[in-house]
């Protein structure tokens, strides 16, 4: 109730931007942080979404085709959008995320849509740590602009992926391999998997393998923010 009282209050108050604390009247970014966005513009590969000469299949999705079908995104991870990502997830400042969500729904619509959304899930530590799941809040905010069902519990992280840096690279994969499972009838189903960065790639890769094993008949990957770095499928 607390939340919904505080969402209207924003809503109607004028605030100050979340970015640089200027006045940003009823807007949750002022017009200069607005304008400094990283929109995900440029002409980029339709399976990964990283940078790609006239938008067409990158050399390395080519060679490696991922499992996802396709990957929608709205920003490029860089500043002042990692500001905002951080804010979302270690701050827990929640009016970031109709701002964030918003812009994904924009890239989406006029493509056919999948049957159901689900959020990347967290592992229960991860979880219990942070209070909630920052792609959850995406996918919710999503799911009702889009008038799609979102399936949070679709599916599990098992293995805790974050803190395995110490590991060996293959421990890592192997991992990964096995950090999800599903927990839900998704058969004959197209699912679009929310998260809020894709950086190599490879989480969005397991969980969609563990969905089309389910029988899941497409996985696309729609995410806020893509990191443009040598990606490794
Ligand atoms: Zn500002
Ligand atoms: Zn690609």
């Amino acid at each position: 109730m607390l939340n919904i009282c505080t969402n209207f209050m924003q809503h109607l108050l004028p605030q100050d931007c979340l970015l640089c604390g200027a006045y940003s009247g009823r807007a949750k970014l002022c017009p200069d942080c607005h304008a400094d966005l990283p929109y995900h513009t440029a002409a980029c590969c339709p399976a990964c979404a990283m940078p790609a000469l006239d938008g067409h299949l990158c050399g390395q999705c080519l060679k490696h085709p991922p499992p996802f079908s396709r990957t929608e995104v709205a920003f490029t991870y860089a500043f002042p959008l990692d500001r905002l990502v951080l804010a979302l997830k270690y701050g827990h400042q929640l009016a970031v995320v109709s701002l964030l969500a918003d812009t994904l729904c924009a890239r989406v619509v006029g493509h056919a849509l999948p049957d159901l959304l689900i959020p990347m899930p967290l592992h229960p530590n991860r979880l219990r740590e942070r209070g909630f799941n920052q792609a959850h809040e995406i996918a919710r905010h999503m799911a009702q602009q889009l008038c799609l069902p979102v399936w949070p519990n679709a599916a599990t992280r098992v293995i805790d992926t974050a803190p395995q840096a110490s590991l060996p690279l293959k421990q890592r994969r192997k991992n990964l391999r096995e950090a999800f499972t599903c927990n839900t009838r998704v058969a004959g189903k197209r699912v679009a998997i929310i998260d809020d960065v894709m950086t190599s790639g490879s989480t969005l890769e397991a969980l969609t393998e563990v969905l089309l094993k389910a029988g899941a008949v497409e996985v696309q990957c729609w995410v806020v923010a893509r990191a443009v770095m040598q990606h490794n499928f």
